[in-house]
């Protein structure tokens, strides 16, 4: 199973940061990696802009929302304050937000579909954009299906869409080890060496087996409310 995150965090955004980065430098000195090759994305969903400017502060800048409409609530002013700042969509995307959420978002993780590849390529500027597989082939769950990601693959990058990488969420109740693996598998299988994996409860598993961006939402700013 996986592992909880830890019950009680540190109480301060620099320090929860702090413990973050401390347990990703250990799990990538422990599989030969650099720190530096993983990206932590702070999943801030749900959480007020003023923790997210509190986590800014400490030094983070990469952050991630499931939402379009909720990311240009809370982002717009944030990410004109500070422009190194990188925002990321890590939930689904309909089609029909395809340009309000290329406006706002610097990296898309969620792209899975033949119909969103068509809405993105009519934008002029998409950004760099993993496809999301559906690695434990659960139907409530967003993703292509891993039979169908060379198909989808090869239209995107006719459509000329940045295919950066693959991005997964293995099924909650099950040991992430084997989907997280998998997906490395599949990306280096399709020249994508950009993994997006790995969150609060299982980031250094995910480390272990090849992410290059780790998305955490509870271990940095605590429980959704
Ligand atoms: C919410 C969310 C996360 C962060 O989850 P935590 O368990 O809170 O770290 C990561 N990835 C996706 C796609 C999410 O929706």
């Amino acid at each position: 199973m996986p592992t909880a995150p830890p019950a009680t965090l540190p109480t301060t955004p620099a320090a929860r940061l702090r413990a973050v980065l401390d347990r990703i430098a250990t799990a990538a000195a422990r599989a030969g990696r650099s720190a530096d090759d993983v990206t932590l994305i702070a999943v801030s969903k749900r959480h007020p802009a003023a923790e997210v400017v509190a986590l800014r502060d400490a030094g983070q800048l990469q952050f991630g929302e499931n939402r379009v409409q909720e990311a240009a609530d809370k982002f717009p002013e944030l990410k004109a304050a500070t422009p190194a700042l990188g925002l990321h969509l890590v939930g689904q995307l309909q089609s029909n937000k395809a340009a309000d959420a290329v406006r706002l978002f610097d990296t898309i993780h969620s792209l899975d579909r033949a119909s969103l590849v068509r809405a993105l390529a009519k934008l002029e500027r998409v950004p760099p954009c993993f496809v999301q597989v559906n690695i434990g082939d659960e139907p409530q769950k967003g993703g292509c299906a891993i039979d169908a990601l060379p198909d989808l693959l090869a239209q995107a990058r006719e459509a000329g869409l940045p295919v950066v990488g693959l991005m997964s969420v293995p099924p909650a109740e099950l040991e992430p080890a084997p989907f997280f693996a998998l997906t490395a598998e599949l990306g280096a299988r399709h020249d994508l060496h950009q993994i997006s994996m790995g969150m609060s409860g299982d980031f250094e598993v995910a480390i272990a087996l090849g992410a290059t961006h780790v998305r955490v939402g509870t271990a940095l700013f605590g429980d959704r409310p």
